[in-house]
Parts: C-alpha cells; structure tokens; sequence
C-alpha cells in the first residue's frame, strides 16, 4: 500500500487571510511550501488536497476558480500534488458529508491513492480538518494561523509548513 498527505489548503499551502481566498492577489504560497511538497513526494508520499470550498455553492467565487489557484500550486511544485478534492456546499445552504469535519474527502483522498492510513498524515489549520482527519485514521499535524493555536485532535503542532514536513519525515525515518 501506499501513503499519502491529506493537506488543507488555506492556512497551509496559501496563507490564511481570514477570509474566502478566490482572488488571484490573496493566493500567497509561502516559500517553504513548494519544497516542502516536493520533499514529500521524493519521500514517497502521494500527496492530496482536501478542501471545504463552500464559497462555490455561495455564489462568492467557480469550480473553475478553485482549480486556477490550484495551477498556481501545481506549478510552484512541479505538479507534485496527485489530487486536488474539494467540497463545494457550505453548511447554510445543506449538508453536506464531504465537508471536513466530515471524512469524505479524506477517505476519498486514501481509496485513490491506494494508501494506508496508519501511515499516512494531515496537516491542516483548523480543528475541522484534525477531526476530519482522526475519523479516517491518519495522524494529524497542525499549522497554527488565525483559528485554533492548539487541539486536542493534533498529535504534533508545528510552526510552518516547512516544520510539519521535518517532522513527518523525520517521524517516517523510524
Ligand atoms: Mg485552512
């Protein structure tokens, strides 16, 4: 079986700006990201995006907007990411049981990539993404930004992207 990174995207790959990120201006990839991922991949991590875009069933922004940002990822990385899954109904409008802290996507991002989850991790910014996480079994690292600064759903809390990437590699090592 493979193994594979479950990452949310804002506040991890793009910096949190407190608000929906749709404009091409507020898509802002921290330097350490774009190595980061290729690290992960040359480790042998496939890697997939999961991420709650309820701005799409609001109106706000397009599908086709979401995977023009997600270009600009894949082209900082040299087309490391192997999916890009995102959740477009935000919980106004319905439910939805894509939508972390719900564990669609996330088992979803594990069948297609063929990966165990005991061996596989997510990062993200948000308790949302940790329970998200925890429910498929995969361990959890989280990135503080605006939202939570620690969780009970994190098995490690690192500073940036950079450091949550040592840490799993250096967790991987053993
Ligand atoms: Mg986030």
């Amino acid at each position: 079986m493979n193994k594979c990174i479950l990452l949310d995207r804002d506040g991890v790959l793009n910096e949190e700006k407190g608000d929906y990120v749709f404009r091409d201006e507020d898509f802002i990839i921290p330097e350490d990201v774009p190595s980061g991922l290729m690290a992960l991949k040359d480790a042998g991590f496939k890697l997939v995006v999961v991420t709650n875009q309820g701005g799409i069933s609001k109106g706000l922004f397009t599908k086709e907007t979401v995977q023009k940002l997600h270009q600009k990822v894949q082209l900082s990385c040299e087309n490391a990411i192997d999916h890009l899954l995102y959740a477009p109904l935000h919980r106004n409008f319905t439910k939805s049981l894509a939508s972390k802290p719900g564990s669609l996507m996330m088992e979803r991002g594990l069948a297609l990539t063929q990966s165990d989850p005991a061996q596989s991790w997510l990062i993200g910014d948000a308790e949302r993404d940790l329970i998200a996480g925890k429910k498929a079994g995969v361990r959890t690292i989280l990135i503080p930004t605006l939202k939570e600064q620690e969780s009970e759903y994190a098995d490690a809390v690192c500073r940036n992207f950079g450091e949550a990437v040592a840490y799993i590699l250096a967790c991987s090592e053993i």
